[in-house]
């Protein structure tokens, strides 16, 4: 019997994000989240006969600079079709979309894994359309719909099936949403919905070309229950195959608690939506004047920042990667950098204290940039170690001051001495006469041990380098005299 590891994913993703417009897609109620049920709504955007849309042309404008800042053809002409379906959150009973002619088209984003495997990555289309409502279901009264969300505008960015990995799924998902948030046109949020995840996925063995039957799961809204329902879906499909089942085409629901996806509903080789072009809106006519217009909006985005890095500053592409996904924090490095010798150094510690204090979503760092470039340099120049550096840095988040004097009030510098330090290394080879003798027997690793005793006697402050040089040097004459 093959194993799972003959077996390959092939993934393509649909992604769904609210564009940040301050009116919705065709009429004039506002796009704030969190109000009150049913107080953001009009006669148009509830499907009132008789009431006309308005296209909304700000929100063509940031689709158009997703397309940009995805390396997608725009398209000068195109048109808006009618998506018809019923289901209570949608009252007109149909979704104003985009079927055959999208704004955008054939893109593509670069991402880098973990692994530090680049690839590309192409973008299939980005339509406009506009958001359905919300039914809030509470177990003893029933079922509630809320049409704020009605109304609201949407980009669906579709990719193509060229993902084979939970990891890449993920990387290409922070990519995207980096390079969106970059170009400012939606705040991206997974856990208020304003960006979400439809993951098609389909398995193959190596080597095959063609694609197998495909399932959907709809409306993932974290990066971490994606990877883990892309794990669990893909484990599912090839036992399924191996046990000589065929796969059926449907729609999957994934179970937060159990990990588990299940079938919702199954659907033929294409729902029926009956789509045609609205008759109520004019087509969507793009000038070169508009598009020079929007060209010219699109900041310097993520994947150029990474490579200036990447040459200026010699990171490696993952860390440069890593910190030029938030723009924020990609301009703060640059704001610390500007101020101390020790770049790789400021990109180290805001990859791993800073992230880990930051809680997720969160940019501010509440530590002046001058003040961050301070304890870089005092570590990079020895004047505090790296255990110290990140308890100064914890210290500085909770009351930012001036790093260099934080140090010398709390007598945390770093002791050099190398007098000094082998002074202190003779009293714990003293002490610890166990440790001593399991060296001089030939277990090296109790080096450390006794390291970490000069460490605790020095409160943390010794230079770790130079303790253990002053240690092998005496456990060394002390082996001589023995
Ligand atoms: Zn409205």
């Amino acid at each position: 019997m093959a194993s799972i590891a003959n077996y390959e994913m092939v993934i393509g993703l649909e992604v769904h994000v609210e564009l940040k417009t301050a009116t919705k897609l065709f009429c004039n109620c506002p796009t704030t989240f969190g109000a009150e049920p049913n107080t953001q709504c009009c006669p148009v955007c509830l499907g009132m006969p008789g009431t006309l849309p308005v296209l909304n042309e700000q929100a063509v404008n940031y689709a158009i600079m997703a397309g940009l800042a995805t390396n997608c053809q725009i398209t000068h002409f195109s048109i808006e079709d009618r998506k018809n379906y019923f289901y209570p959150d949608l009252p007109k009973a149909y979704q104003i979309s985009q079927l055959d002619l999208p704004l955008c088209h054939d893109g593509y984003i670069d991402i880098e894994t973990e692994k530090g495997d680049a690839k590309r990555i192409g973008i299939n289309r980005i339509h406009i359309e506009e958001d359905a409502g919300k039914l809030i279901h509470e177990d003893s009264k029933g079922t509630f719909i809320d049409c704020n969300r009605g109304g609201v505008p949407l980009i669906e960015i579709v990719s193509e099936p060229d993902i084979r990995s939970a990891e890449e799924a993920n990387a290409y998902l922070q990519k995207l949403r980096a390079i969106i948030l970059y170009t400012g046109v939606s705040d991206c949020k997974m856990n208020e919905g304003s960006m979400r995840c439809d993951v098609n996925l389909s398995v193959r063995k190596k080597g095959e070309t063609s694609l197998g039957t495909r399932t959907e799961m709809k409306n993932l809204n974290s990066f971490q229950f994606i990877m883990k329902a892309i794990e669990y879906e893909f484990k599912r499909q090839v036992e399924s195959v191996e046990a000589g089942e065929a796969i059926v085409q449907e729609t999957r629901r994934f179970d937060q608690q159990s990990g588990k996806t299940f079938s919702m509903r199954t659907k033929g080789d294409a729902d029926d939506y009956r789509y045609f072009p609205d008759p109520d809106l004019a087509p969507i006519r793009i000038s070169e004047e508009r598009l020079r217009d929007l060209s010219s909006k699109i900041p310097v985005l993520p994947d150029q920042r990474k490579q200036e890095y990447v040459k200026q500053y010699e990171m490696t592409p993952y860390a440069a990667e890593q910190i030029t996904m938030q723009k924020e924090i990609s301009d703060y490095f640059e704001a610390v950098v500007e101020n101390t010798n020790y770049p790789v150094l400021a990109a180290n510690l805001i990859q791993t204290e800073v992230m880990r204090l930051l809680t997720q979503d969160e940019v501010d760092i509440p530590i002046s940039a001058a003040n961050f470039a301070g304890l870089v340099q005092m570590t990079g120049d020895g004047k505090i170690n790296s255990s110290t550096s990140k308890k100064v840095l914890n210290m500085l988040w909770e009351k930012d001051q001036n790093p260099v004097e934080l140090v010398r009030k709390e007598g945390l510098e770093q002791i050099n001495d190398k007098d000094e330090l082998i002074e202190i290394a003779r009293q714990v080879v003293t002490e610890q006469p166990k440790l001593t003798a399991d060296y001089r027997k030939g277990k090296t690793a109790v080096l450390q041990a006794l390291v970490g005793q000069v460490m605790k006697k020095t409160s943390g402050r010794a230079n770790p380098v130079i303790i253990k040089e002053a240690m092998v040097e005496i456990l060394e004459e002390t082996e001589e005299q023995a």
